[in-house]
């Protein structure tokens, strides 16, 4: 199917609406298979057709799918040619794609049948037409007085206009032929005696024939207003729906019994939703920008079949995984006759979150608060400290399970811990668009004073804009030093109230338990400060704390309900996962049927394992569920594919993005191999910076660069720049994910150069280096003559002779240059693969040491285009 298929996708992709409109006639296409098989395929028009009395629509049948689905025709028989005149004009002007295909239904009567019917009826014809002028008077009139009547007004008021209505009509028509008032108490009687005469034709359909003479003299009857009731929901659903007041509403057409009854049948069998008969149900059909064949025949609910067969009679050959464009898929949408919506793929998000609250609506909720510090300063010691002393409900003692948060009372007033201390997972959720926390709570220890990731954990707090509580642990130490850690502090502008400022500071000890009261109450007034308040009455929207794969219990996410109230049975979104809540469990281990504002709980339930930060909303149903998990998996590949292409997020885009948006700082995280180079760094970036642009650091550190720093620098859209050192693997694998950009540099000219340029716009030369691979040093040899080599394995990627080498001692760059020799045994090589032995020595450089990493990279210079 070689040319066909190629000509047909290069049709698909672009657009190809031209391809798609079929031609009137019936005729054949040839198609060749591989092999040199062929096949022709008889190309027959479906179409919508506008029947006349005369016509009838025979001879239509050969229609392919549709055809042989009509059983049940026969049924409407008997009173299908009532109203001779109005068939022709009806489905012209009403909703074009679906009225005129009901009117199929006639087509399938035999000739017998129709004869049969034609004498049953003749006699009743006359009176019947007499009928229906009058059931449409009065519907006209009805309908005015609908329209006036509110929705909810109660149908006893309703019944009683009507009521009033049908006696006015009564008096105007006594004086009238008997014939009238015969008509009438056979209404009144819900047509017990007349169907009589009609149904001879009729076989197999006597229940139904009542039914039908009653939706056409309904509109007479005090409960007329019932059937649109009953499907006014409906309507807005589906527009073009015709309804029997509707129908009679629509002023001067005249409505025959046979399309009402096809009207009543659709709807029916809407309501039960799906189609014995097979009879063309037209459908909307909500397009996004892009479907699978599969997807797009579910939602017209049509065989997958037919949407091939029908793209194949274009010269379009798709398989039924094969992604249509939103253009292709309305064409068959439309050629098929349904209605067609249009949406934006990420339209499926819409509403998802948001929907402000109204302020009377807003309650006070508790705190959500984190605790970061430096490692060993006493983080997890204090969580578990205050989480046994002032567990809600006093459970003391109690086994409590983990499930990655708790809340304790204090004051009759609740107090949320987020269980994963450390700023990576803080930070890490709010790269997602969330934040989780209202309070982070700084441990200090007090005999060590302001470390790395203390800095760290300010500059993380600072960045979400979370105001911190300094927490001076371990005082019970002799060699405590609060003092020392205050002033500290200030050296980086976190000033605490004993110093004036405003940051509140408490002295504890985790271990001996001392002052807890002290620091929940310094929570309570901080969030008292902060006037926290959620609507606990909606729908419930939260953040995935953690979330994993239980071998029992599957898929379990720890939710922390931001707003609103979560309830079990509830159906989430989280990511791009979704779920029934099928149970809420909370701190305690027992099992709650509701989670309200700042409320931890463990969902079970989920399709598939969220992650941790994802945000979490109730969704109305399970198709909408559906649609969002897989509109953000789509989004979540196509991501990936694009960076595995290399279109990561650089300098230049970021600059360029940065100018496009008027935005004036440029976001920057920078470690440095010692403090001098660090300082000498930011102090040559503030130089450069301008009024309109200026380098915003967010953090600036000594050390390789970490995952933190990674995490740091995604959440606030930054690139990071290492000097003399470099990120280690995981940092490396989160950059990848994220598409954070490292940079790294030896000379701070070349550091500033690159910014000033990028500030400017005016970019040099890019010089873009490719990471070829990492060995790891396992032995030094000194070898008379050649020096020393270094026996080394290849631990990622591999080792090329030729390319540029670093030698990395601790994440920091000690050496850079070349290569001079490579071997592998005894001969020279040109590479060598991963996992790998191999010696290697380099050009004038003899310090290697064991545990050193080689690495490898490759530089090419790449000339800037303007
Ligand atoms: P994390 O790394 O920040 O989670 O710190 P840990 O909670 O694991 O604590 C590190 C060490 O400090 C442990 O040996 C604790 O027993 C100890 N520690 C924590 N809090 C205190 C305290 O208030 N006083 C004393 N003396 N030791 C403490
Ligand atoms: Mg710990």
């Amino acid at each position: 199917m070689s040319e066909t298929t190629s000509k047909g996708d290069k049709t698909l992709r672009s657009g190809g609406r031209k391809t798609l409109s079929i031609g009137r006639d019936t005729g054949t296409v040839r198609q060749s298979f591989s092999g040199g098989r062929s096949k022709s395929v008889v190309v027959e028009k479906k179409r919508r057709r506008v029947l006349t009395p005369g016509e009838r629509g025979d001879g239509h049948q050969e229609s392919a799918a549709p055809a042989p689905a009509r059983p049940a025709a026969p049924s409407p028989a008997p009173h299908q040619p009532a109203p001779p005149r109005p068939r022709a004009e009806t489905p012209a002007p009403a909703a074009p794609s679906g009225r005129g295909r009901s009117g199929m239904v006639l087509k399938t009567l035999t000739e017998e049948e129709r004869g049969a019917r034609m004498q049953a009826l003749a006699d009743a014809r006359v009176r019947e037409a007499e009928e229906r002028q009058r059931a449409e008077e009065d519907a006209r009139r009805r309908a005015e007085e609908e329209e006036r009547l509110a929705k909810e007004r109660a149908e006893a008021q309703r019944r009683k206009e009507e009521e009033e209505a049908r006696k006015a009509t009564e008096a105007e028509t006594r004086r009238r032929a008997e014939e009238a008032a015969r008509k009438r108490l056979g209404e009144e009687e819900k047509a017990a005696g007349r169907p009589a005469p009609q149904q001879p034709a009729a076989t197999g359909t006597t229940e139904e024939a009542p039914k039908e003479i009653r939706a056409v003299v309904r509109p007479k009857r005090p409960d007329a207003a019932k059937p649109a009731k009953k499907t006014a929901g409906g309507a807005e659903r589906r527009r073009g729906r015709l309804t029997v007041t509707n129908a009679l509403e629509d002023a001067d057409r005249e409505r025959s019994l046979a399309s009402i009854r096809r009207k009543r049948e659709k709807e029916k069998r809407q309501q039960s939703g799906f189609s014995p008969s097979g009879e063309k149900i037209i459908r909307d059909v909500t397009i996004p920008e892009a479907i699978s064949v599969q997807e797009l025949a579910n939602r017209m609910a049509e065989r997958a079949v037919d949407v091939i067969r029908l793209l194949m009679k274009q010269g379009t050959m798709v398989k039924i995984t094969d992604i249509l464009d939103a253009d292709t898929a309305q064409l068959v949408a439309e050629e098929m006759g349904h209605n067609v919506r249009r949406v934006a793929a990420s339209d499926v998000e819409e509403g998802l979150f948001g929907e402000p609250d109204a302020d009377e609506d807003m309650h006070q909720r508790p705190p959500v608060v984190t605790i970061m510090g430096h490692v060993d300063h006493g983080k997890t010691s204090l969580l578990d400290a205050i989480r046994e002393a002032n567990v809600v409900s006093g459970e003391a003692g109690g086994i409590t399970q983990h499930i990655g948060a708790y809340q304790v009372e204090k004051n009759g007033q609740k107090i949320t811990f987020i269980d994963t201390p450390g700023h990576a997972a803080f930070t890490a959720m709010r790269a997602r668009g969330a934040q989780a926390t209202d309070i982070v709570i700084l441990v200090v220890a007090a005999d060590d004073g302001v470390m790395p990731q203390t800095i760290e954990a300010i500059n993380h707090a600072r960045a979400a804009e979370v105001p911190i509580i300094v927490a001076i642990n371990k005082i019970d130490k002799p060699e405590a030093d609060p003092n020392r850690v205050k002033t500290e502090l200030l050296q980086h502008e976190v000033i605490t109230e004993s110093m004036s400022g405003e940051t509140l500071e408490v002295e504890v000890s985790a271990l001996k338990r001392q002052n807890l009261d002290g620091l929940l109450e310094a929570v309570l007034l901080q969030s008292e400060l902060l006037d926290l308040k959620a609507n606990a009455d909606r729908s419930a929207e939260g953040i995935v704390i953690e979330a994993e794969l239980d071998k029992g219990r599957g898929p379990v996410a720890t939710v922390l309900v931001q707003r609103g109230t979560l309830n079990a049975g509830d159906i989430l979104v989280a990511g791009s996962e979704w779920g029934r809540a099928r149970a809420l469990i909370d701190d305690h281990g027992e099992q709650v049927k509701e989670a309200g504002p700042s409320m931890p709980v463990e969902v079970l339930g989920f399709q598939g394992t969220p992650s941790a930060g994802d945000r979490v909303a109730v969704v109305e149903n399970e198709q909408r569920a559906r649609e969002i998990s897989e509109y953000r998996q789509r989004v979540k590949r196509e991501k990936h594919a694009a960076r595995q292409t290399g279109q990561r997020g650089s300098l230049e885009q970021m600059m360029n993005q940065l100018q496009t948006e008027g935005t004036s700082n440029v976001p920057l995280v920078i470690k440095g191999d010692v403090q001098g180079s660090v300082e000498a760094i930011v102090g040559a970036l503030e130089k450069i910076s301008t009024e309109e642009v200026r380098a915003n650091i967010m953090h600036a550190g000594v050390g390789g660069i970490t995952e933190s720093d990674i995490t740091l620098a995604a959440a606030s859209g930054a690139m990071v720049i290492g000097f003399n050192v470099r990120a280690n693997k995981q940092a490396r694998e989160a950059a990848e994910r994220d598409g954070v950009d490292i940079r790294y540099y030896n000379i701070i000219y070349d550091l500033t150069d690159d910014v000033k340029a990028a500030m400017s716009g005016l970019l040099s030369p890019e010089r873009r280096e490719t990471f070829i691979g990492n060995a790891e040093i396992l032995e030094v040899f000194n070898i008379t003559k050649v020096g020393k080599v270094a026996g080394c394995r290849v631990t990622e990627g591999k080792v090329e002779r030729g390319a540029g080498v670093r030698l990395i001692r601790d994440n920091v760059v000690v050496h850079e240059g070349k290569l001079s020799t490579l071997k592998r045994f005894k001969d020279e090589v040109r590479e060598v693969p991963g996992g790998q032995e191999c010696g290697m020595a380099f050009e004038n450089y003899q310090d290697m040491r064991v545990g050193d990493v080689i690495e490898c990279y490759r530089v090419e210079e790449v000339a800037r285009t303007l």
